[in-house]
């Protein structure tokens, strides 16, 4: 009898860890980079109304924003190896809801190294909370830049200058822009950023392989300018399902196409995946 029991508690235990290693393979593939230290992927993840985007380089890992709720938290445990639960860059871009109460959930759950912000001064309660989790944050300026590791480079292009303690009438102004760059792929991250700033930070833009759409798609962000200067072969908007605010535009999608840009949604698409070795990346929607 008790050799019978032994050799079906191996067989559950061999067939647990099949399992396992089945899971854990499944989950590599899709993230990308786990065993290739020379891939690049960007992610937008579906977190419904709000932006959540996660910088998966070669040595570094960066999180721009993190939605309104804690949806990101499964989001990353999807993409990252279980045993790695650290963040070495977190970037709120501005301080509304939608962009850092998920942020507040990360800096409980994750080991963050550097926390960069807008430094522009709000009240709302999420907001208050990120700042007293956080503490003293580097203040984002234009030229700022993180070496990401083979080549791959994280720069701020908005805003031109630092806006510490800044107390304005629209957040957005202050919003941080970045442009990542590997090889032949770029991406310019916006977050919220309204058309006012993009016609000062454009000039001097390269063309951008994806444009993540700014302000969820709303008809103040995504000027001609921009999409000129930048003409995006992808345009990705991250939006939630029947939202109140009719984000995105039909405006925007309309420009967006007429400019040559593949448009993307997570309300429609789910999550998105860029991926890159430095050439042409790989763009795709892969549900986590
Ligand atoms: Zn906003």
């Amino acid at each position: 009898m008790a050799n019978i029991f032994r050799i079906q508690n191996f067989t559950r235990l061999a067939a647990a860890i099949i399992v396992a290693l089945a899971v854990l393979s499944v989950a590599a593939w899709r993230a990308g980079t786990w065993f290739d230290d020379t891939a690049l992927t960007v992610w937008v993840f579906d977190v419904g109304q709000g932006d959540a985007i996660f910088i998966d380089a070669p040595t570094k890992q960066i999180l721009i924003d993190g939605g309104r709720d804690a949806t990101v938290l499964e989001k990353l445990s999807a993409v990252l190896p279980p045993w790695d639960r650290s963040i070495d860059v977190m970037i709120a871009t501005h301080p509304h809801a939608d962009h850092v109460r998920g942020l507040n959930r990360v800096l409980e759950a994750y080991d963050v190294g550097e926390v960069v912000t807008s430094g522009v001064s709000y009240g709302e309660v999420p907001a208050i909370a990120f700042q007293k989790l956080v503490g003293d944050a580097t203040v984002a300026t234009a030229g700022m830049t993180w070496d990401l590791g083979h080549g791959a480079r994280l720069d701020v292009v908005w805003p031109a200058t630092a806006m510490e303690g800044a107390v304005l009438d629209n957040v957005h102004e202050g919003n941080v822009v970045t442009l990542l760059t590997y090889g032949g792929t770029t991406v310019l991250l916006t977050g919220d950023v309204e058309q006012a700033e993009e016609d000062q930070f454009v000039r001097g833009l390269p063309h951008v392989d994806v444009l993540k759409v700014g302000h969820h798609g709303s008809d103040t962000s995504t000027g001609f300018s921009l999409l000129n200067i930048t003409s995006p072969t992808y345009a990705v908007i991250s939006v939630g399902k029947e939202n109140d605010y009719g984000h995105p535009s039909n405006l925007v999608v309309d420009r967006l196409r007429r400019a040559g840009a593949v448009v993307l949604r997570t309300d429609l698409d789910g999550d998105i995946r860029i991926r890159s070795t430095g050439g042409e990346p790989d763009v795709a929607r892969i549900g986590l």
